[in-house]
């Protein structure tokens, strides 16, 4: 199981800040903002390069999870940003697809 398969099956702590059915949204260990939180589907899929068309619920999914958090942690006024690392030059470093939520602050572009 990869490290956020045990996280969304409760196996490892984190602060499970939303669930459902195919998606749990947990606070980034290490926030760059002040409100980081990680979307992750509970079906593993390495990185975003390796989604398929069998993959496209899953995508919206995550897609639609990271809109209601951010609406849950009041972030839609000032507004935030949703980051997919993927792969080395992007400095993925968990190979479990996961969006990051940023906001609570201006952030700048282009990113580092
Ligand atoms: P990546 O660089 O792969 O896009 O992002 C992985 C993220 O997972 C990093 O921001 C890192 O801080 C976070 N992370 C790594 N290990 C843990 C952990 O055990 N718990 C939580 N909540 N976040 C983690």
């Amino acid at each position: 199981m990869t490290l956020f398969e045990k996280i969304a099956a409760r196996q490892v702590p984190a602060d499970i800040v939303f669930e459902d059915e195919h998606t749990v949204a947990f606070r980034d260990l290490h926030a760059v903002a002040p409100t980081h939180v990680l979307v992750v589907p509970r079906r593993a899929l390495p990185k975003l390069s390796d989604a398929t068309e069998a993959d496209a619920e899953l995508l919206g999914r995550c897609l639609l999870t990271a809109s209601k958090v951010a609406a849950q942690l009041g972030l839609d006024e000032a507004g935030y940003r949703v980051v997919i690392n993927t792969g080395a030059d992007a400095g993925q470093t968990v190979f479990h697809l996961h969006l990051h939520i940023l906001g609570g602050r201006a952030l700048t572009w282009p990113p580092g």
